[in-house]
């Protein structure tokens, strides 16, 4: 076990094992109320899992908050979001540059736009090391729109497929693969463009020119196509305009992908996430040795006869096979479901 935990922490693997997919039924977190009282006594009102819910919430809205300026049209209150935009122009999460409403981008989202104008994207890469060294994946598990959709969609249901550690494993090197080939085309469209010879790439590329994800990103099909098929006049109002849907075009079958990315996430939570976010694998490779993680206390753990955070975990973290004082996952989002439901608290939060 201690040689697999540091083989682990070395190669930042998991442990392969038979191929099969588990059905796994979260725990019943009524058990708790058989716990000992935690020491704070606000737990109830500074519940964790609450907390990131109304932090989800708020920049859910909050990232797209020009819509509340173009629905009160209040000088002040775009003058305030345009100062937050000012500070935090782009931040690691999948938020699309070009959002009618969006006030904050995602910092993938804002280099591929970079390199597709022909210049380097220093800031927003600079920015985006920052934050995740500082913070990890956090922005992922508390301000990313599309895994706080995901995260919602998935409460409901109790029963998760979790799939073998063989299988995730191979499954996430999908995400490689699409950031390979996005950012790969957005480099190669900005050098044309710098020497001049971009017509012919753009015209191959159609619309994967100005952003190779853009059009199979769930955030930019919901924040940016969607508002402009409402600008164009062409949202159904009434059975009689019903039609204007088969007016659509790519977009049907855009909008049938998102849907479809909701409805899986009901029983695979985050799969978006874990499988095929590009942004995601980039932020992991900065966020691997972040200044805050998730350590185990070995004195409560008891990881022979208790296995919550692993189920509850929406990334499909083997969490007992890292070492005890810090588990160095790049999948991890800093969302806390273990430390919540931990029956023993035995998650702490590590700086390091
Ligand atoms: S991995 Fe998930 S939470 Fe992170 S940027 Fe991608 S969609 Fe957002
Ligand atoms: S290890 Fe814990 S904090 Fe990290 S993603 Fe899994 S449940 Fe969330």
């Amino acid at each position: 076990m201690a040689e697999d935990a540091e083989r682990l922490e070395e190669t930042g693997e998991e442990e392969e094992l038979p191929e099969s997919v588990e059905t796994v039924e979260k725990p019943d977190i009524s058990e708790k109320k058989e716990r000992k009282p935690r020491s704070n006594p606000l737990g109830m009102i500074f519940n964790l899992r609450m907390l990131r819910r109304v932090v989800q919430i708020v920049f859910l809205l909050g990232i797209n908050a020009y819509i509340f300026t173009a629905w009160f049209g209040a000088e002040y209150i775009t003058a305030f979001w345009t100062s937050i935009r000012d500070i935090f122009p782009s931040i690691p999460i999948l938020s699309p540059l070009e959002a009618p409403f969006a006030v904050i981008s995602g910092s993938f989202d804002t280099m591929q736009r970079t390199f597709t104008s022909g210049f380097f994207p220093f800031f927003t890469i600079g920015s985006m090391i920052i934050i995740l060294i500082f913070v990890g994946r956090a922005p992922c598990g508390w301000i990313c729109p599309l895994g706080t959709i995901q995260d919602f969609v998935t409460l409901p249901k109790r029963t998760k497929v979790r799939p073998a550690p063989g299988t995730e494993i191979e499954l996430r090197k999908f995400k490689f693969y699409i950031f390979v080939i996005t950012a790969g085309l957005a480099v190669w469209l900005g050098v044309s463009v710098t020497m001049g010879s971009e017509a012919t790439l753009e015209a191959i590329l159609g619309i994967f020119a100005t952003d190779a994800f853009a059009p199979l990103n769930p955030a930019y099909i919901l924040f940016k196509i969607l508002p402009d098929l409402q600008s164009a006049g062409l949202w159904p109002t009434s059975i009689g305009t019903l039609w204007y849907i088969t007016q659509w075009g790519f977009a049907l079958l855009q909008l049938a992908f998102v849907i479809f990315v909701f409805f899986l996430s009901i029983w695979v939570p985050r799969w978006f996430c874990r499988w095929l976010c590009p942004a995601g694998w980039l932020y992991s490779v900065f966020s691997r040795e972040a200044l805050i993680g998730i350590g185990r206390n070995p004195a409560r753990c008891t990881p022979d006869t208790c296995n919550v955070c692993e189920v509850v975990c929406p990334m499909n973290i083997r969490i007992r096979k890292y070492p005890y004082q810090h588990m160095h996952s790049p999948d991890c989002i800093m969302c806390l479901d273990c430390k919540s439901h931990c029956p023993n608290d035995a998650i702490i939060i590590r700086f390091s």
